[in-house]
């Protein structure tokens, strides 16, 4: 089973924020591009900047297809099904 390159560069592309915040997390608007709240998987300070499209928590970090695996604890094609259904298109 392959996943189409589309549909991982949709993936990567997707808005982290829009997606913590589909996952349930409650994020502030801090200084310097960056949005903060708390991780739901690990529970420690997660950070998203939004100028590079990465996040971080004290376990992980990446894009939103590292963030939708770290949460669910699911695979990367996984990962990918999830957010192209977030996109509504799955
Ligand atoms: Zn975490």
């Amino acid at each position: 089973m392959s996943i189409p390159a589309e549909a991982i560069e949709r993936a990567r592309d997707a808005n982290l924020v829009g997606v913590a915040q589909q996952c349930g997390v409650e994020l502030k608007y801090g200084a310097a591009h960056k949005f903060t709240g708390q991780c739901p998987a690990c529970k420690t300070r997660l950070s998203i900047n939004i100028k590079t499209g990465v996040w971080s928590c004290e376990q992980a970090g990446g894009g939103p297809i590292e963030f939708v695996q770290h949460l669910d604890s699911i695979g990367f094609a996984e990962a990918i099904r999830k957010l192209a259904g977030a996109h509504g298109d799955a």
